[in-house]
């Protein structure tokens, strides 16, 4: 493996922070050469001089400021670039060699998407550049000449138990494979009486029971719309159609993930729920590398349990099969319907049960629509971007919590 220059894109946040650990504890394999932050220019400022960094990327001009003011003399300040545009030139920058695509939501896409054009070694967290531009960026990726290396737990485990099996030819699945089993802890109210969950509060949905993670994607995991996007980006990734991908609830989140083949064989990819392993195999593959991730204790653990989800108790996972038995549109349209009401429900301005409302609100105003083909990144971010004003409208007329 040669020497890795490294671009975290979202390097503020939950994956951004984990990344780091794991990069800087191979300084002779890798090194970080961009940072990319949104609002937390402290933490930024910290990374960067911890990591040398050669280049920072911050959303605006006062975002700037606020870096320059946390940067305290010593060492050179980085180059800092600005904007969105900075974000998706610095992704496909010469000088970088492996981009880490952790910004968390639609936001990310561009500078996913420009990563694989340019063919990086993509380490991909932002799942939401699959569910709302699958066919884009699976094409970006084979044009690029991209090596994509899937960075969600679950999706990094498919990967390792598909190992050495590849496609006879892209976009088929791997021969004899019968399904994919998908884990889920089922979250914080997995076995909380159905009539409490209208009074959950952010900060009970944000109380993941087993992982760490930033605030939006631990509300998706309360509500399982997260497990509804992974399963898009599991058709996406790995070229499986909807029926043959399975979810399946796991409460301790020691397996990440199955696969089940034609003769009966299920493999599956056990370790502790850290994001750090996931990112040690992408930023290390083939080889394997230390990432900080202590041992499994099984006989400590003593048991695993299995049950099958409950659609009733978890209304967005039917949504989300919907959406990918329907069409690409209704998938770009429940990511981006769940974002405004993820962002709602945090500011408790909406009832957490009124999140797959929201969602279900947007998909029935597709009508006609569900069918238009999204080729390219503007139809993408154009169909996003209204969808988030008819998800605002609904919210504000909706009954408060
Ligand atoms: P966080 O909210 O912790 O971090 C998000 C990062 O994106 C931060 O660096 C944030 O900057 C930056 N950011 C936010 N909004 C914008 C924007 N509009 N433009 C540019 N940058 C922005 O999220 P996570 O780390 O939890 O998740 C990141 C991605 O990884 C998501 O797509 C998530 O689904 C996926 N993922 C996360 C897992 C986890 O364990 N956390 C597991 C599997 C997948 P700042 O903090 O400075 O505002
Ligand atoms: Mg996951």
């Amino acid at each position: 493996m040669s020497f890795q220059h490294v671009c975290v894109l979202g390097a503020t946040g939950s994956i951004g922070v984990s990344t780091l650990d794991v990069i800087q504890r191979h300084p002779d394999r890798m090194a970080v050469y961009a940072l990319t932050g949104f609002s937390r220019m402290e933490l930024l400022a910290e990374q960067a001089r911890s990591c040398a960094a050669q280049v920072v990327v911050v959303p605006d001009m006062a975002a700037r400021q606020r870096f320059l003011t946390a940067w305290q003399g010593g060492a050179a300040v980085p180059e800092i670039r600005v904007g969105e545009q900075a974000l998706v030139d610095t992704a496909s920058d010469p000088q970088v060699t492996t981009v880490m695509a952790a910004i968390i939501g639609a936001a990310g896409l561009p500078s996913a998407l420009a990563a694989a054009r340019s063919g990086k070694r993509v380490l991909l967290a932002n799942k939401e550049a699959l569910v709302a531009a699958g066919s884009v960026f699976m094409k970006a990726v084979q044009q690029g000449g991209a090596q994509l290396l899937p960075i969600d737990s679950e999706h990094s485990a498919i990967y390792q138990c598909l190992a050495g099996e590849s496609p006879a030819e892209p976009g088929k699945a791997v021969a004899g494979l019968r399904r994919l089993l998908v884990t889920a802890s089922g979250g914080p109210f997995r076995s909380r009486p159905l009539e409490d969950l209208a009074a959950v509060t952010p900060a009970q949905a944000c109380a993941h029971p087993n992982w760490s993670m930033g605030r939006k994607i631990s509300v998706d995991s309360a509500t399982m719309l997260n497990k509804g996007l992974e399963v898009i980006e599991a058709h996406w990734l790995f070229s499986v159609p909807v029926q043959q991908i399975e979810v399946v609830i796991h409460p301790q989140s020691v397996i990440h993930s199955m696969v089940e083949y034609i003769d009966g064989s299920v493999m599956a990819q056990l370790g502790q729920p850290d994001m750090r392993t996931a990112i040690a195999y992408g930023l290390g593959f083939p080889e394997r590398l230390a990432s900080g991730v202590g041992l499994l204790d099984l006989a400590t653990m003593g048991r695993l349990d299995f049950e099958a989800p409950d659609l009733l108790r978890f209304p967005c996972l039917r949504l989300a099969y919907e959406a990918l038995r329907s069409s690409q549109a209704a998938c770009v349209t429940l990511n981006a319907a769940n974002e405004i009401a993820v962002d709602r429900f945090l500011g408790e301005q909406i009832r957490y049960t009124q999140i797959p409302e929201v969602i279900e609100h947007c998909l029935d105003s597709l009508n006609g629509r569900a069918s238009q083909t999204l080729d390219a990144l503007d139809a993408v971010l154009d169909l996003d971007s209204e969808t988030r004003s008819i998800a605002l409208d609904y919210c504000r007329r909706a009954p408060g919590p």
